[in-house]
């Protein structure tokens, strides 16, 4: 199916739905690459006439600080993806909105602009200082994927040996000071045990801002589906994710399998692009992508998606799944390779027969209801005695 295919009823019901992405890596681009949002560019995912086409309403940016960076440069880093967001939120404020609840969702919604939303990936960026995670919320950050892929000081990952058996004492301790602030806890990431932990530390709903069903594809990023089961019981969303390695078994089996000369030369890349972590990734996928058209690796097709959003949905109810793309971060299937790409997945969930209404909530409303919820939450607790 392209993207004209699309039918009548399913631009009808995605254009008029808040669509909701809870996950792009473009910040890399606008700090290392001085992208401007408003140019339409073949080589990245994300900008503003793409997301205008794809009927993006609201986009959390990621402010990715790799793991190798520590200490108070990992904060720094965050500092300067969130400034480089913030100036092109200011350059092109006609198109964009800071937004830091959903209500602000709303209000931009209600002036034709895209809400932009700022999350942090990797917990190590606060450098295990509460302060910190403050000035963050502060500046408008609203989610925290609490790890990248290795363990922080205080929580494991899925991708690394584990540090801590989950969360450390002062992982709890950032939980609820998330929890008072009203930020998302995200779990992406994180290693089973710590996701247990989290769970059970924290009092507000949390969410996976970019996982996909470990049923479907058994791979550690992804959840099985006990903790869908878990996350959903507690009021939180799973997003699923567009990452090829995380939508098809083939794909991750084969990934897995490539000969040492076949696989994506990191430091040979290094070599030529230092620290720009926008080249790096670009890179990456540019490798994928021609590992694919030499048959070294399966092409994985856009319904993947909808498959992972069906067997959540089976699993938890359509109260509790949303999508979280990694678009400038991940390799994306054939038919989704860009933000314009978005009504495919509207139109694939009606040919699986989906209610008008349950679409709206995976597309947006269960991400923007969480939102709600972790606010709330916040009130609340800040408003108890110490
Ligand atoms: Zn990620």
């Amino acid at each position: 199916m392209r993207a004209d295919e699309i039918s009548e009823r399913a631009r009808a019901i995605h254009f008029s739905s808040l669509v909701f992405d809870t996950h792009a890596d473009t910040p890399q681009r606008l700090l290392f690459d001085q992208f401007d949002l408003a140019n339409r560019d073949a080589e990245g995912c994300v900008d503003i006439p793409r997301l205008r086409e794809g009927g993006v309403g609201a986009i959390f940016f990621a402010l990715w600080v790799p793991v190798e960076i520590t200490g108070v440069a990992a904060t720094r880093r965050a500092r300067d993806l969130l400034d480089a967001t913030r100036k092109q939120i200011e350059i092109h404020r006609g198109d964009l909105a800071l937004a830091t609840s959903a209500k602000e969702i709303r209000m931009a919604r209600a002036e034709n602009k895209i809400a932009v939303l700022l999350g942090i990936e990797g917990g190590h960026a606060i450098d295990s200082d509460l302060a910190v995670l403050c000035e963050f919320h502060a500046l408008g950050v609203r989610y925290m994927t609490l790890t990248h892929n290795a363990a922080t000081e205080w929580a494991d990952s899925s991708n690394a040996a584990p540090r801590h058996n989950g969360l450390a004492d002062f992982g709890k301790k950032v939980i609820l000071e998330m929890n008072r602030l009203g930020m998302l806890v995200d779990v992406s990431h994180v290693s089973d045990l710590a996701f247990h932990d989290v769970l059970e530390t924290s009092r507000a709903p949390v969410v996976a801002s970019h996982s996909c069903c470990r049923a479907l594809c058994d791979a550690p990023r992804n959840l099985d589906d006990s903790q869908i089961v878990a996350l959903a019981a507690k009021g939180g969303v799973i997003h699923i994710t567009f990452h090829d390695g995380f939508l098809s078994q083939e794909y991750a089996n084969a990934y897995r399998a490539l000969a040492t000369e076949d696989a994506f030369d990191e430091q040979a890349a290094r070599k030529i692009y230092g620290g720009n972590e926008a080249r790096m990734l670009i890179e990456e996928q540019r490798w994928s992508d021609e590992s694919i058209r030499a048959g070294k690796l399966p092409q994985v097709s856009w319904e993947k998606i909808v498959e992972h959003i069906d067997h959540a949905v089976g699993v938890a109810g359509a109260d509790h799944v949303g999508v979280g793309s990694d678009f400038d971060g991940a390799f994306m299937p054939a038919g989704m390779e860009d933000a314009a790409k978005f009504p495919l997945i509207t139109e694939g969930l009606l040919r699986r027969g989906y209610r008008e209404a349950d679409i709206r909530k995976i597309l947006g409303a269960n991400t923007l209801r969480v939102m709600d919820d972790a606010d709330r939450a916040g009130r609340m607790l800040r408003s108890e005695k110490p």
